[in-house]
């Protein structure tokens, strides 16, 4: 049934408005009116759709379409100047995809179906890439031809642009769960079951695909952590809870046994019921982080424990206001303080005795420059007891530093060393006096090595020596008078025993001057008790010497001035003695005599002194026989008024090159010595012994003896022990006899103990 109206553009829209209002004379088509009922039908259908629709018809496929489907169009484009239009006309940028389909509906009449495909079209100025979900369908006529193709679409640009970002994002988070290693889970607490990514599941040891029940999941972790680890989920799928889920725990692969700690962090999302129906979240491997921190918690009690016991002063300040956070023992008492005054404390608000003593400077120094400090001896104020006393220190301020190479703190070791420096102090204030004073004295100081036979000299010594610092002990022996070479031997014999050198020699000096000089040392010995140094210091006593001589000369003068006069009193007295008057005034004449005898003996005596003084004690040496000069000895003696008996032991027939004369002076003063300090009738005894290159000659009595103390001083010059009145003596005799045998070449010594008799001895070279 044809209708000639164009009642199917009513209430058509903008579209059949759009249709009415269009010149369709110049068109294949021609007036709407006239166009076949199928068409005007399917119009109809189309533009009263609210749905997009699209109509291609007849053999030129002439567009159609419905104000539903006008915003896909665009604003400025194909609309409105494809309704009309011929299909490959109004669609040359799809034609080639739309063509076969169109073709296909056309020849097969089946229906098509396409999804967000991607079909571009012109639209606002240009190609737009448009995703369209289509059916082509196709269009009957009257005479059942297929004379269209019906085409519903819809646009899911928008719906393909959010499901691309969606999964972009998914991608992304998929990425960053790979790049951090990530495992990841999704729980169903309403099945109790949930999923996991791959990662969670071989840690877990899971092989199961797809949902699995959570007691798989539990039962990895550990005893120790589970009943925590559901405590936890529980309280976080609570919507009244405010707990995060949050959690570290251990898990063990149940095949390899492998133990993992890892953080889970999950969220809860609750339905409108505000129950649970979702729990995921994520899980990171902390193992290594939980390796790597009990391992800086290990080295840290390491470090704690090395400064605990450390033997020296040891400590760590923390931070820029240095925190006082280990400090041991030693270091505690350094400071004077206790633990719990410093700990935990900055150390200047601990110890605020050690503040502005310049110590923050170099705190700070360090801290800020990273460079170790090294103090030698520093003087630091410090609190000792109730007082503050200076104390010196070594120490070291080291930087710490975390991983980062960042300072943190200073790490300081100290070790006080006061008593060091104080003593080094008053040994350098001992040994400058002593300088000031051998300054002063004029002396010179040698330290000797009797091994290299080299000396060490002082300033003084070397202008004597005409050399450096360092001489031959030769050089110095070289200078000694020829004369009086032996003094020093003998000098030098004694000090090995008595280990106290002293002696008095001349030395040629490099100008040929003769000098006097007393040398005085001390002989040290090493564990071998081998004498190893010999320090001493040597003065120049020219001018003492010449005084004294001139001392000598005088009483020598003296002596000789007072011998001519004395012998001749003498003389007459004896002559008066032996006269018949002598009878009238005995006492007086014998006194008179005995004092005579005492002034001449002394006179005598005083003038070897001098003579041995003065150096003027010449020997006459000749060959002669020790047992004339005993035998001389002994009858002069016994013939004086000596009660006591003399012994003579050992071989006396013994050549000697000496002075006759003189040796008999020492004999008989030995003689007249053990008499004097013996009883009056007790037996002499004069032991003769022939060693190899000498002979030793002993005069031994049973008499007083002499105290140990006084034996080093009874050959020194004036020297009485037993000094009483009875017992007549100068203290010079033993003195000239020293003399006499050091000039022969000879030793001279005592042994004896008090109350216990003594022994004089002496040598002479053979
Ligand atoms: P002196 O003229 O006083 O005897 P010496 O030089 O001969 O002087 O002796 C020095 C001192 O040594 C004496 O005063 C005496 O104390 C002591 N002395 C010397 N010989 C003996 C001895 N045989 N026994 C005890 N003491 C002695």
């Amino acid at each position: 049934l044809q209708t000639k109206t164009t009642d199917f553009l009513k209430n058509a829209g903008k579209m059949g408005a759009l249709i009415r209002s269009k010149d369709w004379s110049k068109t294949s088509l021609g007036n709407p009116a006239e166009w076949p009922q199928s068409l005007k039908t399917t119009l109809s259908i189309i533009l009263h759709s609210k749905f997009p629709m699209f109509l291609w018809w007849g053999p030129e496929l002439l567009c159609f379409y419905n104000d539903a489907y006008r915003p896909s169009l665009g604003k400025e484009g194909k609309h409105p100047i494809i309704l009309g239009m011929q299909a490959e006309e109004a669609w040359p940028e799809i034609w080639e995809v739309i063509k076969p389909l169109i073709d296909q509906v056309l020849s097969t009449g089946e229906a098509t179906w396409s999804e967000d495909e991607l079909i571009p079209i012109y639209r606002n100025n240009k190609l737009e890439d448009v995703y369209w979900t289509f059916s082509y369908s196709p269009v009957y006529d009257e005479s059942d031809q297929r004379m269209g193709v019906f085409v519903t679409c819809y646009e899911t640009t928008e719906k393909v642009k959010i499901y691309k970002e969606t999964k972009e994002r998914e991608e992304q988070l998929h990425f960053t769960i790979e790049a951090a290693n990530l495992g990841t889970w999704d729980y169903n607490p309403l099945n109790n079951q949930f999923t996991a990514n791959t990662r969670f599941k071989q840690w877990f040891g899971i092989s199961a695909d797809g949902s699995m029940d959570l007691d798989l999941a539990l039962n990895a972790i550990i005893a120790d952590d589970r009943n925590r680890v559901i405590h936890s989920i529980q309280e976080v799928m609570d919507k009244n809870s405010i707990k995060q889920y949050d959690i570290i725990y251990t898990i063990q692969h149940p095949e390899t046994k492998e133990k993992r700690v890892v953080k889970a962090k999950g969220k809860a999302h609750f339905n409108e019921n505000n129950i649970a129906c979702r729990f995921n979240g994520t899980l990171e491997d902390i193992t290594e982080e939980i390796k790597v921190q009990e391992y800086i918690k290990e080295s840290e009690q390491n470090l704690r424990n090395l400064i605990e016991y450390a033997p020296v002063a040891m400590c760590i300040f923390k931070g820029p206001s240095y925190i006082v956070e280990i400090a041991n023992k030693k270091m505690m008492d350094l400071w004077g303080k206790k633990t719990e005054q410093v700990l935990n404390t900055p150390i200047f608000t601990g110890l605020p005795e050690s503040q502005f003593q310049g110590v923050e400077e170099l705190l700070k120094n360090v801290f800020e420059s990273g460079d170790r400090y090294v103090a030698h001896e520093r003087p630091i104020n410090l609190p000792r007891g109730e007082k503050i006393e200076t104390t010196y220190v070594n120490f070291v301020f080291e930087p710490l530093k975390d991983t980062d190479g960042k300072i943190t703190g200073i790490i300081a070791v100290a070790n006080e060393v006061t008593e060091l420096v104080l003593s080094r102090q008053k040994v350098e204030e001992a040994e400058e006096r002593a300088r000031m004073a051998v300054e002063a004295a004029n002396l010179g100081t040698f330290d000797f090595n009797p091994i290299t036979n080299e000396a060490v000299i002082s300033e003084q010594l070397k202008k004597i020596f005409n050399s450096n610092s360092h001489i031959n002990w030769n050089d110095f022996i070289n200078k000694i008078h020829p004369e009086d070479k032996i003094i020093r031997e003998v000098a030098f014999q004694e000090a090995l025993i008595s280990g106290k050198l002293f002696y008095e020699v001349r030395l040629i000096y490099s100008d040929q001057t003769i000098h006097w000089v007393r040398v005085q040392g001390k002989i040290l010995h090493n564990e071998r008790k081998e004498p190893f140094r010999v320090l001493g210091t040597l003065m120049d006593i020219s001018d003492i010497r010449e005084a004294h001589q001139l001392q000598e000369e005088f009483i020598a003068i003296a002596c000789h001035e007072l011998r001519n006069p004395l012998s001749t009193l003498n003389l007459s007295l004896e002559l008066i003695a032996s006269s018949p008057d002598h009878e009238d005034n005995p006492y007086y004449i014998d006194k008179a005599l005995l004092q005579i005898n005492r002034l001449m003996t002394m006179t005598n005596e005083l003038l070897n002194v001098s003579k041995i003084s003065s150096g003027f004690l010449d020997l006459k040496i000749e060959t002669c026989n020790i047992k004339t000069i005993i035998s001389e000895c002994t009858n002069s003696f016994l013939s004086g008024k000596t009660k006591n008996t003399v012994q003579v032991n050992g071989n006396t027939d013994i050549a000697v090159k000496a002075d006759k004369f003189r040796i008999e002076q020492v004999i008989i003063n030995l003689l007249s010595n053990a008499s004097k300090y013996s009883p009056s009738d007790s037996e002499i005894f004069i032991d003769i012994e022939r060693k190899e290159e000498f002979v030793k000659i002993s005069v031994r009595d049973n008499g007083i003896g002499i105290d140990q103390d006084q034996l080093p001083y009874v050959f020194k010059k004036y020297k009485r022990f037993n000094s009483s009145s009875k017992i007549n003596g100068y203290g010079m005799g033993l003195y000239i006899s020293e003399q006499i045998v050091q000039k022969h070449g000879g030793l001279i010594g005592v042994e004896s103990k008090k109350g216990k008799g003594s022994v004089f001895w002496f040598t002479i070279p053979v």
